[in-house]
């Protein structure tokens, strides 16, 4: 029998990277496979379906409620809109032309991420809202955030998790941002994709918090927005209105019910301990190629443990750079976080990495060193004179797909 990528004629991929979108998300476990495969093939009412979702998220979060939307930057979108119009079902149909008096969302410009790939304030506006930045990209003051909560504004939204604890550190605290927009009765929508922390930001009280079910929490592709019951409804009753492009199936639902309930059943301790052997596998053999060295750690917010690889160039007669551009060629293709690859380091995430899995990424690693040995700036894997910035190489992965290389 032919495998999955035969069939299909695709590469298989070594995960080394965790839940990114561009990789297909989560690698959804064999429990949550199995309801999500009998739903597909049974018929169901979908608001009932929902009830037992937002019931569910409750459990996770401690929110009031909770509702399933089609993936995370859909649900920055559509708490955007519930903001706008409440429960309010004429002007639910009439975005993103605003019938209402607010029209603002406030949110600081060190805050201005891509969700996924698309600008988070692009993703607001679609719903016909004005963005108002504040401060600056790596400062926000709080007389900015004051100055900004007009009676116009109808929600501002916060930014956390992204890259674990990677944001500029003196943007405002989520708890001083909740506590000035508490004064002013503007509410907080906090997005959190790419977090784990289900019941804290909810107990720091968010109105409505934004989760990915496709993540770490290893459910079908989908988001969650979980917070304050009547904005909730007001989030799930958008697929009357602009929520309706960027909708749910039932499963995407089915595989957020059964994800949660594995997740509250997992056992987090001896997942660790898997995660560990493994890593002390991977450091061994890898330390042993010239000009690597490495150092485990906890991710900052997820469940993993990571490696981060540390090439030494002059040792190594090869980059990070071009390491990561080799992993990325072959096949199968192996990809890793390369977000620091310009300070010489990529790190590998354990979440979905087999324990076969680390010898071919070593040797691949052992044979790239020895090709960059043979031939010094060996043309295929060197930066280029001008070099490309993360976006720039990002927009170049959309390109193959004209030439299929
Ligand atoms: C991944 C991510 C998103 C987008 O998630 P999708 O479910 O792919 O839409 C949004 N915000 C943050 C912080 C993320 O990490």
């Amino acid at each position: 029998m032919p495998s999955f990528y035969e069939k299909f004629g695709i590469r298989k991929v070594i995960n080394a990277r965790g839940p990114a979108t561009v990789l297909g998300s989560s690698r959804v476990r064999a429990p949550v496979r199995q309801d999500i495969e009998e739903a597909l093939g049974l018929s169901m009412e979908m608001w009932e379906l929902q009830a037992k979702a937002s019931e569910a998220i409750s459990r996770l979060t401690g929110a009031e409620a909770g509702c399933v939307v089609g993936c995370s930057a859909a649900g920055i979108a559509i708490a955007a809109a519930a903001s706008l119009t409440g429960d309010d079902m004429a002007r639910i149909k009439e975005l993103p032309t605003i019938k209402g008096a607010k029209n603002k969302v406030v949110i600081q410009k060190g805050h201005i991420i891509g969700v996924g790939d698309a600008p988070i304030h692009q993703v607001i506006r679609m719903t016909g809202a004005e963005v108002v930045e504040i401060g600056e990209a790596l400062d926000c003051a709080v007389y900015q955030l004051e100055a900004s909560l007009t009676p116009d504004v109808a929600a501002a939204v916060y930014v956390t998790y992204l890259f674990g604890d990677r944001f500029p550190p003196n943007l405002l605290s989520l708890e001083t941002f909740i506590r000035i927009c508490k004064q002013k009765q503007v509410p907080v929508i906090v997005d959190a994709a790419y977090g784990t922390e289900y019941r804290g930001l909810i107990a720091k009280g968010a109105d409505l918090v934004v989760y990915s079910a496709q993540k770490w929490l290893g459910g079908a592709t989908g988001g969650m927005i979980c917070g304050r019951r009547d904005l909730v409804y007001a989030c799930y009753l958008q697929e009357n209105g602009i929520g309706r492009p960027m909708k749910v199936g039932k499963e995407g639902i089915v595989g957020v019910l059964s994800a949660i309930d594995s997740w509250l059943k997992r056992d987090s301790a001896g997942l660790l301990r898997q995660q560990t052997a493994l890593a002390e596998q991977f450091k061994a053999l890898m330390t042993q190629l010239p000009g690597i060295s490495a150092e485990i750690r906890r991710a900052a917010h997820s469940p993993s443990l990571v490696l981060d690889m540390i090439v030494s160039p002059e040792a190594a007669g090869i980059t990070a750079w071009e390491i990561n551009l080799g992993l990325g060629q072959g096949d199968p293709v192996i990809k890793a976080d390369d977000y620091a690859v310009r300070h010489e380091r990529l790190t590998f995430d354990f979440t979905f990495l087999e324990p076969d899995d680390i010898a071919v990424i070593v040797e691949r690693i052992s044979a790239l060193i020895e090709q960059g040995k043979l031939q010094p700036g060996n043309p295929a894997l060197s930066q280029p004179a001008e070099p490309l910035t993360r976006m720039d190489a990002m927009f170049e992965n959309y390109k193959k797909w004209r030439t299929r290389t």
